[in-house]
């Protein structure tokens, strides 16, 4: 991950440690997926064995790891590093 935003220098770290509570975020996505891919197999697959919810549960939730890493980590800059979205900036890509 680079230091800052290479358009607009946005800092990327605002202090140490800061993505600590983007674990609890990553947490809430991970609850969600399971629940969300628990519900789709029950109800598509008819509830199947316990092994066919552990194997879609866990890699659907592999598959989603970056993906909710990188949300995670950009609510956490959203929500508490003060950062906003700047539409000057947008064009600058
Ligand atoms: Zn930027």
């Amino acid at each position: 991950m680079p230091v800052s935003c290479p358009v607009c220098d946005q800092t990327y770290e605002p202090e140490p440690g800061f993505y600590f509570g983007a674990m609890y975020i990553s947490f809430a996505f991970s609850t969600g997926i399971m629940l969300v891919v628990g519900l789709l197999v029950y109800n598509l697959l008819g509830d199947p064995d316990t092994w066919v919810y552990v194997t879609a549960v866990a890699l659907v939730s592999l598959l989603l790891t970056p993906l909710s890493l990188r949300y995670s980590r950009t609510l956490m800059l959203y929500l508490f590093g003060g950062t906003r979205y700047d539409p000057k900036y947008a064009a600058g890509r």
